[in-house]
């Protein structure tokens, strides 16, 4: 249920469209809604705007000792594989994926799409996050369960598999998730086409799905040179790179999402720039599969818009992106022997404004009046946050999901005071625990 709240003397820490992030102590937040209404340092203002709006009949969150910041938007994930999560590890990516991901996801049936996807939203939730683009089948199951959670997705169409066990996507499956995403009447989900990679399909399939795109407005989610194996079979079966192939069948796009971008040349970074493709960076899968280090830096130089996945719980084996966004930090420090390249502002603008314009939610992502409401309290009254000093370094260095106390999406509580409103876990976890036993 939708709530009118005031958000009573906080520390309000967001980013703004310069990619800056500002601190504001002592400061206050009206939503009435879904929307954010006032945000200032006037706790008159604010009560007069929620008076007019709804009449007094509003919640004062009291803000000692708590952050009030915008959720996270996570670029790049596979809700249902936390069910694959801890099975499968220290593997290299194609023996992962070709060995151990792939004949259990072959076996799967309806409830292992929703209660994987669930227990993924459950963990997003609890640790700060509001948006996630989805890049998995089960699109009707998982979409119906994000609008009963009251959780915003951008969900791929991902077609059928032929015969020869490769996917398609045409037209019919495109009308018919539109139409069902009109019935159930949500804003909260947007769609997107699936193209997985520049691996999985037959060379001459790539132009038709991205005429299919254009025709529908249709945004693409990739996977975009994540190893040095992708790029040289690319390179022996189309003689260029993943980034060229793509660019070349016109699938690159300022509505693009490419996750991974680990191997690129300087002249895909100018591509991707040019075409405004969105990158997302996921620092922890590309660890764990070893698929190496992603420039951040330097695609930030060239002017490549960035934002932060988490990449599915089976190659993660989180969905944390606190620590996504002090890894993505971390790593770039580490690796290009520089202590200022991707700030904390930086990653911060990432993982929560960029993500969620990456996502297809223009309205989302900042503390600003206009904007919806998708927020999160972080009490930072714990060993870990304290003493506090600057509330922005806290958030991307220090901070965890158990200092999360509460999330709202569009103006509605899913986690109050740590306690989750809109999903069963008792249920998630016994119907979780029986697809473990099926597919391991
Ligand atoms: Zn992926």
């Amino acid at each position: 249920m939708k709530k009118s709240v005031l958000f009573s003397d906080f520390t309000i820490v967001t980013s703004h469209d310069d990619g800056k992030a500002t601190i504001s102590e002592h400061s206050y937040c009206a939503v009435h809604d879904g929307k954010i209404e006032y945000v200032g340092s006037s706790k008159e203002d604010a009560v007069k705007i929620l008076t007019n709006l709804c009449g007094g009949s509003f919640e004062e969150y009291d803000g000692k000792n708590r952050i009030l910041a915008p959720t996270f938007a996570n670029a790049h994930a596979h809700t249902p594989m936390s069910i694959f999560r801890n099975i499968a590890d220290d593997l290299a990516l194609q023996d992962w994926l070709f060995g151990q991901i792939i004949p259990r996801e072959d076996r799967m049936i309806a409830e292992d799409f929703e209660y994987g996807h669930l227990l993924t939203l459950a963990e997003m939730i609890e640790s700060g996050t509001a948006c996630a683009a989805n890049m998995y089948d089960g699109a009707r199951i998982t979409t119906k369960a994000s609008v009963d959670a009251g959780f915003r997705v951008q969900q791929t169409i991902m077609g059928k598999k032929c015969e020869d066990g490769k996917w398609s996507v045409d037209r019919d499956d495109v009308v018919d998730f539109q139409a069902f995403l009109k019935e159930t009447g949500s804003a909260l989900i947007t769609p997107s086409l699936l193209v997985h990679s520049v691996y999985l399909y037959p060379g001459d399939f790539y132009v038709p799905l991205a005429e299919l795109a254009k025709e529908f407005n249709l945004p693409v989610s990739v996977h975009i040179s994540e190893t040095l194996v992708e790029n040289e079979n690319c390179l022996k079966d189309y003689g260029c790179t993943p980034v060229e192939k793509l660019d070349a069948s016109g699938l690159l796009n300022e509505h693009t999402v490419a996750a991974h971008c680990v191997h690129l040349t300087a002249k895909d970074r100018s591509i991707l720039a040019n075409r405004k493709v969105w990158v997302a960076h996921n620092p922890s899968s590309n660890m764990k599969l070893a698929s190496g280090f992603a420039d951040m830096p330097e695609m930030q130089k060239d002017g490549v818009r960035l934002c932060i996945g988490t990449d599915g719980a089976a190659s993660n084996n989180n969905q944390d992106m606190f620590m996504e966004m002090r890894l993505a930090s971390f790593m770039a420090k580490g690796t290009k022997l520089d202590p200022t390249v991707l700030n904390a502002s930086d990653v911060f603008h990432m993982a929560t404004r960029n993500g969620y314009l990456a996502c297809g939610f223009e309205d989302c992502g900042l503390i600003e009046e206009g904007m919806r409401a998708d927020l999160q309290i972080i009490d930072y009254d714990c060993p870990q946050m304290w003493p506090l000093g600057n509330a922005l370094s806290a958030l991307v260095y220090s901070c965890g999901p158990k200092c999360v106390e509460s999330v709202m999406i569009d103006g509605q509580f899913v986690l109050y005071r740590h306690e989750l409103t809109t999903i069963d876990m008792e249920k998630v976890t016994y119907f979780t625990r029986k697809t473990m036993e099926r597919l391991k």
